[in-house]
């Protein structure tokens, strides 16, 4: 019996000095007005001014830059060479497993150090701040992998880290803590009591587990309060998603190396940024006419912010400390039922891909999580990587359209962003394995009052 070879490598990689040099800023080139972010007591746009207890100046003016590109430091491009370029993979058989005639592309972002696209932006936002003086950042993560970005981003450029992170993962995911301590970080359980958000809450509700909502609240809070810290979040703002535009320009590169340009591109959405980034300059071609790229961004079913919320002002945290911003939410008071993916448990989207949803150049589908797991297992058996559970949400997206362009005989192309790798998420693949896994679904009823309350 013959065993046939493997088949020849599918991995189209870039030189590191074919590295882009420069973000896209997809403000310049929205066909729309934006909706500024409003100061929730003035009711006014907000300034700079409002914003700079916060943020560095240059990341405030990167907020709202209306410059397409703008240039990447050099030791951010030092730092983002420890992991970049990313490969682009084809996933050749997993095409041959759905016996689809549609060719399937992602882009592999689970090879950072911290295992997913989060540090893109972590080495940005640690060197503006260092530039402009900062010794420490304060920070909120959910399941951990927003904090482990920023803890490692921090060591690089030496600056302290602190992190609120959501006392149920702080409890049950052990291993991303175990990771921010290794790169030196301070990680404590949210609520706290270090706060007055967090003690605040811890009153009205001792057995509180957490919530992303809180945990900024309370990193938000640390840092206004002292001089010498500012905030940093991992999604949803407009620079956030700036940086990580470095993943589909070189995607691009890619796919012209490759020879094939997407029909669709898909990501999975929990702030909006891995999608953005990938999609972002992908867009940039369907704004300005030159094609009729799909794109496809994939929730939980636990937190339909963007299928099933509202698209209006809302606050960014539960304590309501950040400005009123404009986007699909389901509330700020809203906490997620428990689901695997962490990184997609947040009330909101990011207003970007919130207002480019309402023109109809961005559409969402929203998937429960045990199919979401036969994804990624059938993913992991035929392509090898083991994908994050958040990740696993684009990958479901992507097995039902290769599927439907099979019974169609239509054959697209196809890319998604593999934005993180599961190797820290083993326990819910085991409790996908014994059957304990529920589908969970947030009602219709509990939607309506959800939404009713805004
Ligand atoms: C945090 C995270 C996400 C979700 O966040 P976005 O800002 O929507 O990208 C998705 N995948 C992985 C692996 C993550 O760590």
């Amino acid at each position: 019996m013959s065993v046939q070879a493997p088949q020849a490598a599918t991995r189209i990689l870039l030189e590191q000095q074919e590295m882009p040099r420069r973000w896209y800023n997809i403000q310049a080139d929205l066909p729309f007005p934006g909706s500024p972010p409003i100061h929730p007591a003035t009711k006014q746009p907000i300034g700079p001014a409002d914003l700079a207890p916060l943020f560095p100046m240059e990341l405030i003016k990167q907020e709202v830059s209306q410059e397409r590109y703008i240039d990447i430091p050099d030791p951010v491009q030092d730092a983002l060479r420890l992991w970049r370029p990313t490969p682009l993979m084809r996933a050749t058989r997993l095409e041959k497993a759905l016996k689809t005639s549609a060719k399937i592309y992602y882009k592999y972002e689970g090879g950072s150090p911290p295992g997913s696209h989060k540090p893109n932006t972590a080495v940005a936002q640690a060197f503006y701040n260092k530039a402009a003086g900062t010794k420490r950042l304060t920070t909120e993560t959910g399941a951990g992998q927003w904090g482990s970005a920023l803890a490692f981003a921090t060591k690089l450029f030496e600056l302290e880290c602190m992190v609120y992170m959501v006392r149920i993962s702080f409890e049950q995911k052990p291993y991303r803590k175990s990771m921010m301590h290794v790169w030196g970080a301070d990680v404590v359980p949210s609520p706290s009591d270090r706060t007055e958000a967090g003690r605040r809450i811890r009153a009205e509700d001792p057995q509180s587990t957490g919530s992303l909502g809180i945990a900024i609240s309370e990193a938000v809070e640390d840092a206004a309060k002292r001089e010498d810290t500012k905030y940093s979040l991992g999604s949803v703002l407009n620079h956030v998603l700036m940086h990580q535009t470095i993943i589909g320009e070189e995607a691009l590169l890619q796919m012209e190396r490759a020879n094939a340009m997407p029909d669709l591109v898909v990501g999975c959405v929990g702030g909006g940024s891995n999608f953005s980034g990938l999609a972002f300059p992908f867009l940039r071609d369907r704004l300005q006419g030159r094609t009729k790229t799909r794109f496809l961004a994939v929730e939980p079913d636990a937190c339909p912010t963007i299928t099933r919320g509202k698209y209006t002002y809302d606050f960014g945290d539960t304590g309501e400390m950040t400005p009123l911003v404009k986007m699909h939410t389901l509330g700020h008071r809203f906490i997620p039922d428990g689901i695997h993916a962490g990184g997609l448990r947040y009330h909101g989207m990011a207003p970007l891909v919130s207002a480019l949803v309402e023109h109809d150049f961005i559409e969402a589908v929203a998937y429960p999580q045990r199919t979401v797991f036969e994804a990624a297992v059938q993913f992991a058996r035929t392509e090898g990587t083991i994908p994050a559970p958040e990740t696993a949400h684009a990958i479901r997206a992507v097995i039902d359209e290769a599927v439907k362009a099979r019974e169609r005989g239509e054959a697209p192309t196809i890319l998604f962003n593999l934005s993180g790798h599961g190797l820290l998420d083993l326990a819910a693949y085991d409790s996908y394995f014994a059957g304990t896994m529920s589908d969970i679904r947030l009602s219709d009823a509990r939607v309506q009052e959800l939404v009713a309350a805004l």
